[in-house]
């Protein structure tokens, strides 16, 4: 390595890791240009950090009057990349943790506590861990600027030498002494309670303050106005930088004041407790809760020649003041820690000795159901009610497992490789997440029956609980085989009472862990499979000696099965049908001219620039049989074509031609045969070739030296259907001939025929 190169990597090194104090004045010249970073609490910072950790959102909908804003958030960067052990934020999760963001970044303090509760193996922990880590990450970021007040007193001469022999002395934080400061050097004293130094301009001062060095008017008008920043002009600093300051004014002008007042990063630091502490149910308790400083003390003492201005004390709560204090979980000796916190909140100061103690952090903790209430059977409520007072201190954010099967697919993905998407048919992955997911979903959904209107609709391919659509919609999608009518009225208020039912599920059912464990067991026993189908699902499943299958909903797999058919036709019949549009409009064109004409006339066609066709029964029947049905009896072909008849006569030329103008294509007569023509096509396409044993052959021999046995024109349609099943739906040449001999074998046509 090049000499360069190493003092470029020192550089860098140091540059990172040391933050030096910069002076007041140059953190009020810092405002104007910072202020939006500098002027945060804890709760803001909370809100930027998570917003900055999200690396896409996606609105599936766009422009959808009745949406919600439930959106599909990318959190990877927060809770899987770059961490020990990932978390999977479901997009339920993900839309809870973005909201209670954006709660702290409109409203003042929120005096509460917030419990994440969920199940054991819910990944909680997982979560706190990434998340705090993430933080802290966060903080030594351009994005994370915040400072803390460090005092620098200087030094005088005689003074603090019962402290420290050394001339010229000055002690770190922790007591230890730095040798060799210069003479006129002083004496640091950093806020322990983490002071924004903002608050050390006097009070009475600090508005007119803001007004004259901020001149963009809006972030102004956020600091006088918005409620998330009301602390900065109501707000006092600690005790021990008021006494300090107060004990100073007695000796120096408020210039000279500020002239010691230093601000430095405010880095968190979760290994020493600095702005971020975790604490574990066996951890000790924090028997010297009153933390002092001897040195700084007798220093402080001698300075002012007064052991009673400036007492040097303070708690451990101080060390997260505008910062995160979090318990792991809520058993043993974090119930006290966890009543301690509510003590804290609920009279927001707290007395360390003689010394108030104002303590502002994010306290998290994390929970499994159940356990507040077991706290409030040891302690005062004997039937395990719990107490009102602690009742509004808490916000519980749930964490149960995922409900989301894009999630579960992540997470086995992310597990067992990439390359497992190659070995299962498409949809079947997702299946599997599915039925994952069904074990967590126990009750049926009222808000889906009040909302869908005739039930039986969807009785060919989802459950009558409606699992699979809840299942869509909780993943933030609306199923394409929705009625017209319900999807209409999927209005917002039913999509909110339909994710508020989320609330009651996910706390049963397999845990991520046993999740994972099926997965291994299933795909160790069929992996290779080329591919793997929808039988193998149900194999598996349904296997007398899979456990698994108790904690599945009755019939889950059936429903689920019809389902998954549903989807195979529709695609196979998609890449199918060879659309003509042309030739379509054509047809449609010819038989409107042709049907006031008798059977074997010659009719012009003036839209067809008078292209002259010979008029058929033959013609007449395949039309017809598009637009009315092929079991549409005699007397109703003819009802149909007179009525065609007077409408084209007396509206579509009459009116919209010639008054108002539209062209023939432009017409509702010729448009609704159009569509329903094209339906038809699409519908039936399949239907030549459900007994065709050779085009049956013909798809297994695709691919082989067998198939160029075939006639051109079947080869030509095959190759199609192998193409488009690829292209569209993303079948690989294995998975597209199994579909479509699924299809035909399980008569597939036949049961979804309307
Ligand atoms: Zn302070």
């Amino acid at each position: 390595m090049t000499h360069t190169r190493i003092a470029k990597i020192v550089e860098n090194l140091t540059s990172t890791c040391i933050q030096k104090p910069i002076g007041f004045n140059d953190f009020i010249d810092e405002l104007p240009r910072s202020g939006e970073l500098m002027l945060r609490n804890i709760f803001q910072l909370f809100h930027d950090m998570v917003h900055s950790y999200i690396s896409e959102v996606v609105d599936e909908y766009p422009g959808d009057s009745e949406s919600i804003g439930f959106l599909k958030y990318n959190l990877d960067n927060l809770f899987i990349h770059d961490t020990q052990k990932p978390f999977f934020a479901d997009r339920l999760f993900s839309n809870r943790l973005v909201a209670l963001a954006k709660s702290f970044r409109t409203s003042a303090v929120p005096n509460k506590i917030f419990i994440f509760k969920g199940p054991a193996g819910s990944g909680k922990s997982t979560f706190l861990n990434n998340l705090l880590d993430k933080f802290e990450q966060y903080m030594h970021s351009d994005k994370g600027l915040l400072y803390e007040v460090v005092w620098r007193i200087p030094y005088e001469a005689g003074i603090g030498r019962g402290a420290s022999e050394t001339s010229g002395f000055m002690p770190y934080p922790d007591g230890s002494v730095a040798g060799n400061h210069p003479p006129g050097g002083f004496l640091e004293i950093p806020c322990p309670n983490h002071d924004n130094p903002v608050l050390l301009i006097p009070r009475k001062h600090r508005a007119d303050l803001l007004k004259e060095i901020i001149p963009q008017a809006d972030l102004l008008k956020r600091i006088f106005k918005h409620r998330q920043y009301q602390w900065v002009l109501k707000n006092d600093p600690c005790t021990i930088c008021s006494s300090l300051f107060d004990a100073l004014s007695e000796r120096f002008s408020i210039k000279e004041i500020l002239s010691m007042i230093f601000a430095r990063r405010y880095l968190f630091n979760r290994k020493q407790g600095i702005g971020l502490s975790i604490f574990n149910a066996g951890d000790d308790l924090d028997k010297t809760i009153v933390r002092t400083n001897d040195t700084l003390q007798k220093y402080l003492n001698d300075f002012f020649k007064d052991s009673n201005k400036v007492h040097y004390v303070f708690s451990s709560y101080a060390h997260t003041n505008q910062g995160v204090r979090a318990l792991m979980d809520l058993k043993s000796r974090n119930v006290q820690r966890f009543l301690d916190l509510h003590g804290i909140i609920s009279d927001e100061v707290h007395k360390v000795l003689d010394l108030e103690e104002r303590i502002q952090s994010l306290f998290i903790v994390l929970m499994n159901p159940g356990d507040l209430e077991q706290i409030a059977r040891g302690e005062e409520m004997a039937d395990g009610t719990i107490d009102t007072s602690l009742k509004d201190r808490i916000h519980e954010i749930l964490v149960p497992y995922v409900l989301d099967y894009h999630t579960e697919i992540k997470i086995s993905i992310l597990t067992f490789g990439d390359q497992i998407k190659l070995r299962f048919m498409p949809h079947v992955l997702e299946n599997f997440a599915k039925i994952i997911i069904s074990s967590r979903i126990k009750k049926e959904s009222k808000a889906i029956k009040e909302w869908v209107k005739n039930q039986r609709t969807y009785e060919k391919y989802c459950d009558p609980d409606f699992f699979i659509l809840k299942m869509e919609l909780y993943s933030g999608l609306i199923p394409e085989w929705l009625t017209k009518e319900d999807r209409d009225s999927l209005k917002a208020d039913v999509r909110r009472a339909i994710l508020a039912e989320s609330e009651g599920e996910g706390h049963e059912g397999f845990s991520g862990r046993e999740s994972l464990q099926i997965f291994n067991e299933f795909y160790s026993r069929y992996s290779k499979k080329r591919p793997i189908t929808m039988g193998h699902l149900n194999e598996f499943f349904r296997d007398e000696n899979n456990k698994s299958r108790d904690k599945l909903p009755r019939d889950f797999l059936k429903h689920l099965t019809n389902l998954y058919d549903f989807e195979v036709l529709k695609e196979v019949k998609d890449s199918m049908y060879a659309f003509n549009e042309e030739e379509i409009s054509k047809t449609i064109l010819n038989y409107l001219v042709a049907i006031p004409h008798n059977v074997g006339d010659v009719v012009k066609n003036p839209y067809l620039g008078n292209e002259e066709f010979v008029h058929s029964t033959d013609f007449l029947d395949i039309v017809e049989n598009h637009l009315i049905g092929y079991n549409a009896p005699f007397y109703q072909r003819v009802r149909y074509r007179e009525e065609a008849i007077t409408e084209y006569a007396s509206y579509t030329l009459a009116r919209e031609v010639h008054v108002e103008g539209r062209k023939i294509t432009e017409t509702k007569q010729y448009q609704e045969m159009f569509a329903q023509f094209t339906r038809t096509a699409r519908e039936s396409v399949l239907e030549p070739y459900v007994n065709n044993n050779n085009f049956r052959c013909a798809v297994k021999e695709f691919g082989t030296s067998d198939f160029e046995k075939y006639d051109s024109k079947l080869k030509e349609k095959i190759l199609v259907l192998f193409k488009n099943l690829n292209e569209k739906y993303s079948y690989s040449t294995d998975s597209a001939r199994t579909g479509i001999i699924y299809v035909l074998d399980n008569d597939l046509v036949h049961k979804f025929k309307p």
